[in-house]
Order: C-alpha cells, then structure tokens, then sequence
C-alpha cells in the first residue's frame, strides 16, 4: 500500500468485492491520499452500504502525496472526499441531481450513513431537498464530505 511523507496511505485501488470504486484526478490513485480517520470512515460506511446495496460508491479525490497543492483549493489535509451521488442504472460514471439517472432516495440514505458514523463535520452538495447539505459552486454532481479533525 503507498504511503507517503505525512504516514497517509492511498485508499486502495481495487480490493476485491470492495462496496467502492475509485475515481479522480490524477488517476491511478495519485488522488486518494487520506488522513487514517478518513480511511476508517471510508470503509465504515463501505461496510454498512454493501449491506443494503448492490451499487458501488464512487470515492473521488482525497489528497495528492505529501498534500501537494493542485488546482483543487481544498483537499490537501486528508479530511475530505469527494462521493458520487448513486444513479438508478448503478453505472460507475457521473450523475448530477437534477438528471433522470438519479437516485435521491439511495443517495439521501448514503448521506445519512455518512452522518450516523459521528465523524462527519460538514456535507456540500446541491441537492438541498437532502436534510443537512450545503450548497456549494460546483457540487451538482458530487458530494463533498468533510471529517472532524
Ligand atoms: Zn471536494
């Protein structure tokens, strides 16, 4: 597992039977940089989803190596990631929530997961009709999870 000057491992890329799949930029989990308690929550939700759902969660970028700045402003401490809303047809690609592809009652049910862990400090996402989102510039098609330090 990659590891890098601060002890972060990069999440792992396509771990068998995983609840997850990887997406980002740069690719190839140059982007998936997480602080050890951002792992932890990645995986716990994983392990509560894979339990009532059949689709992937879509895990987008964490941090660069060494928290290298890039053109994303945030997402250099480790503490936040980037999530897929889910879609009806459960395809690993992008959706944005005001398309027909998606699913707001699965993914309303993904936010709740993220909030029961306790370890969630702030949620951006723009579909507001989801209890205790914020809106955000640029968040129609991903949710942006932020943990507690
Ligand atoms: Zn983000």
């Amino acid at each position: 597992m990659p590891i890098d000057t601060r002890g972060y491992f990069m999440l792992p890329q396509k771990p068998e039977e995983a609840g997850y799949y990887p997406y980002g930029t740069p690719d190839r989990g140059r982007a998936h940089y997480g602080h050890p308690k951002l792992l932890t929550f990645i995986f716990l939700v994983e392990h509560r989803w894979v339990m009532q759902d059949d689709r992937k969660i879509g895990i987008g970028n964490i941090s660069l190596a060494d928290g290298t700045r890039s053109d994303h402003r945030s997402h250099r401490n480790g503490l936040q990631v980037d999530v897929r809303p889910l879609r009806k047809d459960g395809e690993n690609i992008p959706v944005k929530y005001f398309h027909a592809q998606y699913d707001r009652e699965a993914t309303a049910r993904l936010i709740d997961l993220f909030w029961q862990t306790g370890l969630v400090k702030n949620i951006f996402f723009n579909d507001v009709s989801i209890p205790r989102v914020r809106k955000l510039a640029g968040h129609d098609n991903h949710i942006h999870v932020e943990i507690l330090n």
